[in-house]
């Protein structure tokens, strides 16, 4: 490889395991090599933009193992729900995409993210999240625990569960959860309950509620009854810890950035994957 090469703008071309991802892929290094761009598997210093092939699951995947870079993904959805995608996986759609993306005309989505300490005995483990942090019980034990807002204590939460949800990911697990659809150009923390308990013996909020994201420190305070044990998931990646005595959850210094066409608008996005079952424009049903 020349020195050439390694000049030329790079992106960074991620599939899940599906065919049609996999075939979706080789035609996208193909169209990128045409216009002179070279694509790889890892980020290099000359990468300029991430592809991510697969459902909304494989996007938040790739981000992780991408370690949340400051370059900007676009999503192609082979999935199921595909909420982050700006397009389905049609050759009609890529030509469309890399028009635009040659001639810049996009936008650029800034996702807010949270910044997650899980504070064991011996560690610190120290994450982002773009959806959500649940925080539940081991083995469908109901949990207890005390939840702090800025050093002011609000209640001792006893149910399934907390959800600490970004804009973000208030139409994933929050929305299954009763919790509020927030437009994701707004900054917020959102913690909805999973099936509180509100009787004599224990008192729960048993609406969401949302704090501020900038200036907003939350502190979760497991209370053991028999094990120690609780089990944290994040972005849908599970963990299980013993003896963590506090979770700290704030607003990450960071963001993800997702690249949008110019038609993109958040509540069509929710009209068209939450609700539309018909096309009153073209009379179609939906496929
Ligand atoms: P999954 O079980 O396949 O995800 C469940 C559904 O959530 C999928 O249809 C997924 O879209 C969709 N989704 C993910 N992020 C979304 C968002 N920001 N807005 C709207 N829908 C979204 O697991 P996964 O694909 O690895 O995704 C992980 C996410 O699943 C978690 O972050 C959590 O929010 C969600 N989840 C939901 C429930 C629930 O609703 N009861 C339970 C557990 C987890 P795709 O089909 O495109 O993947
Ligand atoms: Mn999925």
């Amino acid at each position: 490889m020349g020195c050439m090469n390694n000049m030329a703008r790079n992106v960074v071309i991620k599939s899940n395991e599906l065919e049609i991802s996999k075939n979706i892929k080789k035609i996208l290094i193909d169209k990128f090599l045409s216009v002179g761009f070279n694509t790889s598997e890892e980020i290099r210093d000359n990468t300029e933009l991430v592809i991510s092939i697969g459902g909304d699951g494989s996007f938040l995947r790739n981000v992780r193992d991408l370690n949340f870079p400051d370059i900007p993904f676009f999503c192609v959805n082979t999935g199921h729900l595909g909420f982050f995608a700006e397009i389905l996986p049609t050759e009609k759609e890529i030509d469309i995409f890399i028009d635009a993306y040659l001639n810049s005309t996009y936008e650029i989505n800034e996702l807010y993210l949270l910044e997650v300490d899980i504070k064991g005995k011996d560690e610190v483990n120290h994450t982002y999240a773009i959806n959500e942090l649940v925080v539940r019980g081991n083995q469908s034990r109901t949990a207890h625990m005390g939840l702090h807002v800025n050093g002011n204590y609000m209640e001792t939460f006893s149910g399934d569960g907390l959800i600490m949800s970004t804009s973000t990911g208030s139409t994933a697990y929050n929305y299954s959860a009763g919790g509020s659809i927030v437009d994701n150009r707004l900054n917020i923390i959102q913690i909805t309950p999973i099936s509180p308990i509100s009787t004599n013996a224990f008192r729960s909020f048993t609406s969401s509620i949302i704090l501020p994201g900038q200036d907003s420190e939350i502190a979760i305070k497991p209370e053991y009854k028999s094990e120690h044990t609780i089990i944290t998931v994040v972005d849908g990646q599970e963990h299980k810890f013993n003896d963590v005595y506090e979770i700290n959850v704030r607003n990450a210094n960071k963001t993800v950035k997702l690249l949008r066409l110019s038609d993109y608008e958040f509540w069509d996005r929710v009209y068209m994957k939450f609700l539309k079952t018909y096309d009153y424009k073209t009379n179609e049903a939906r496929i």
